[in-house]
């Protein structure tokens, strides 16, 4: 026998088991921003190799030992996106979106990153972002984090995730703060890795964001951010932390969350589930002024927030999982012989014109009734319809229940949508 061929590491397969799980999900997160009105964009998975580095930043997981960059048939780098935030720019700048303008957009889609493979955590997973541009805040903050939290409303996990917030403050504030930060990790530097040790020099807050235990317990009294803001951040982070008490949204000052990537001022937070492991941040985003500029084009105030798809499944799987509907079917169509099977395919067809929203399987491939019901039984479907050649005659169709011990009943072809609808819901 041939060898088989397997997925690449870290890259899953989204089986007919979970993809209905997928299907919910991607519908309600369109919901939810369609309610919020932001419009889609939809960008390339493949870009220029320069357009991360310029962005995430030299010094970072992503651009240091994550990315996936190859050289194409003409010599250039091109990297699958590892995020969708600097793709966004990308495009804004390169179709003029964004210059004195307003945009809310989001997207949803595969991204890529050399990780270790875990659960929560791959080397294709995807995300679900929001961006919006031209609007400083801090009320488009709150209502970025205001749609987050409208989707965990929405699929029933309120109560699992919960949200954290900090201000990085204007790029001189963090200046300062560098300062500070550089003269405490020296004075730990006994207790901190060698990852740590590169990037105190190159970049220090990125120190804050180690997934090292040992180096956060010594970052235990590092000093705060917090106290290193300038005054128009302070008022910012001040009325966002208002205006999210005054919506109802609970949330708590992490001093230490500076977020993965270079581009993030001011504003930034991750909402984080205990369901999950370490692999707990299920969304993170925050404020990034000086992205547009920097990716050349002209200064314009931005904020957004990107949801791992990945972690949300699995936690609506750890959570509701007696809540799940895997059936494959509402209806089986059973027939017993040559007339009935052609019959079948009138009735089958007819339903689908009458019901458009019932999911309707043929059965095929003959066999006795008790083989055909076995079918019925697998998918799940809560109604079989039994054809033979009386009902093919008679332009009949037996109806059987196949949960909850109804009676079965044979109605006309012409009643058949009416009787079905109680049935199935
Ligand atoms: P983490 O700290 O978990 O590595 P991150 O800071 O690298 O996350 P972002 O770049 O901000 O994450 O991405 C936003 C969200 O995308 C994360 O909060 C997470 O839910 C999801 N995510 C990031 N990397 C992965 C991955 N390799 N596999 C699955 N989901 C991921
Ligand atoms: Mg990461």
């Amino acid at each position: 026998m041939a060898k088989t061929i397997q997925a690449i590491r870290g890259m899953n397969d989204c089986l007919p088991e979970v993809s209905g799980i997928w299907q919910q999900v991607e519908a309600t997160l369109r919901q939810v921003v369609a309610s919020y009105g932001y419009q889609e964009i939809r960008t390339p998975i493949v870009e220029s190799t320069d357009l991360f580095k310029r962005s995430i930043g030299e010094v970072t997981d992503i651009v240091e030992k994550e990315m996936y960059t190859f050289e194409d048939r003409n010599g250039d780098s091109l990297t699958l996106r590892p995020e969708g935030t600097a793709s966004c720019v990308r495009a804004g700048n390169e179709h003029g979106l964004l210059y004195n303008q307003q945009q809310r957009l989001w997207y949803m889609g595969p991204m890529f990153r050399h990780e270790r493979p875990q659960k929560g955590r791959y080397r294709q997973f995807h995300q679900f972002g929001v961006e919006t541009y031209g609007l400083e805040g801090p009320d488009i903050d709150v209502e970025v984090i205001l749609l987050s939290a409208r989707i965990w409303k929405a699929f029933g996990i309120a109560n699992h995730v919960k949200l954290q917030i900090n201000s990085l403050g204007s790029n001189e504030a963090r200046q300062a703060y560098r300062e500070a930060l550089i003269a405490f990790l020296t004075s730990r530097a006994d207790q901190l890795d060698e990852d740590s040790l590169r990037r105190m020099e190159s970049n220090p807050l990125r120190v804050l964001d180690s997934k090292n235990p040992e180096v956060q317990a010594a970052l235990a009294d590092a000093p705060s951010l917090l106290d290193h803001l300038d005054d128009e951040s302070k008022q910012h982070f001040s009325l966002l932390c208002e205006r999210l008490t005054q919506a109802g949204i609970e949330y708590e000052i992490n001093p230490r969350l500076v977020r993965g990537l270079d581009y993030y001022n001011r504003t930034v937070f991750e909402w984080v589930t205990e369901s999950l492991g370490s692999q707990g941040t299920v969304c993170a985003g925050g404020r990034y002024d000086g992205l547009v500029e920097q990716l050349g084009g002209k200064a314009t105030p931005a904020v957004g927030f990107a949801m791992g798809i990945e972690r949300l499944v699995l936690l609506l799987t750890t959570l509701k999982a007696d809540e799940q509907d895997t059936s494959s079917a509402d209806i089986f169509v059973t027939a017993l012989g040559d007339d009935a099977a052609v019959y079948a395919l009138t009735v089958a067809e007819h339903i689908r014109d009458t019901l458009p929203a019932a999911r309707v399987v043929m059965h095929c491939g003959g066999g006795n009734l008790k083989k055909q019901l076995k079918r019925a039984d697998k998918t799940g479907a809560g109604v079989a319809l039994l054809l033979g050649s009386e009902e093919a005659q008679q332009r009949q169709v037996t109806i059987k229940p196949l949960r909850d011990g109804q009676e079965q009943s044979t109605v006309a072809l012409d009643a058949l949508d009416s009787a079905l609808m109680p049935l199935i819901g």
